[in-house]
């Protein structure tokens, strides 16, 4: 690894080898869990699938124990924006359903997240998740070698504020590597040709987080538990990726 200035880590081609199989694995991993989530059963059932699915592929569960946070994901429902703690909670048709996840592999970290609606939803529910999920292919279409993180932010402030959604400030996405979060951040607004400039071994946990209303949050008394302020349904969609000199590399596609 190289430490260029602010911290930010350049990975080797060896170490984004090892980042490569994290994310297969995550993707995996994800992949399950999607497409078990359902009706009637508890985010606390959905978070020992997940701890069944990691432990079965040898790796460890990043979250767990990350800062004291007691589970191997994070479920997040409906006003729910990120750091829902699985548990008791029954999930029900209709719901918004974020799942958030990460795994170590020989030291290397992955982290990635999906938003799926269960059952049937209303238009604009399936446009909040689409728009998400579109924000983040679009920021990850422009994190190129040259350009800043600036370029991305604002690609995907540009993408979700087109569909009149809100663009949640106080969480952003962040470098990744043999840290869970590493430098830089990598903030869902901001203003093309600002921040640091993206050079090839770069690797970055891009992670956009909309709402329907306004894009102000707060903290649940669980002291994780991140919610809209005014009640809003929200969504969360997050890939690591990889800068090489051809361009990004989703490491956690399926
Ligand atoms: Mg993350």
């Amino acid at each position: 690894m190289v430490v260029e200035h602010h911290g930010i880590i350049l990975k080797s081609k060896h170490e984004i080898a090892l980042m490569r199989t994290s994310g297969r694995i995550l993707a995996e991993i994800l992949a399950v869990l999607q497409e078990k989530v359902g009706p009637g059963m508890t985010t606390g059932e959905l978070d020992a699938l997940a701890e069944r699915e990691i432990r079965a592929r040898k790796v460890k569960p990043a979250f767990k124990g990350y800062r004291g946070f007691p589970a191997c994901i994070c479920v997040s429902v409906n006003d729910e924006v990120v750091h829902g703690i699985p548990g008791s909670r029954v999930l029900h048709d209709g719901d918004v359903v974020s799942i958030d996840a990460g795994v170590i592999y020989q030291g290397f970290y992955s982290d990635a997240a999906v938003t799926v609606a269960l059952g049937a939803v209303a238009e604009d529910v399936q446009r909040l998740i689409a728009t998400t999920r579109d924000a983040l292919l679009s920021g990850i279409a422009v994190a190129r070698p040259g350009s800043r993180i600036g370029d991305v932010s604002a690609t995907i402030q540009r993408v979700i504020e087109g569909q009149g959604f809100g663009v949640v400030r106080k969480y952003v996405g962040h470098g990744i590597g043999r840290q869970l979060h590493e430098e830089p951040a990598v903030p869902n607004f901001g203003t093309p040709g600002l921040g640091p400039v993206l050079r090839p071994g770069l690797c970055l946990a891009i992670e956009p987080m909309v709402t329907v209303g306004d894009w102000q949050v707060r903290e649940g008394a669980d002291g994780w538990t991140i919610s809209t302020v005014d009640g809003s349904l929200a969504a969360h969609f997050e890939h690591t990726i990889a800068l090489t000199e051809n361009g990004p590399e989703v490491l956690t596609a399926g």
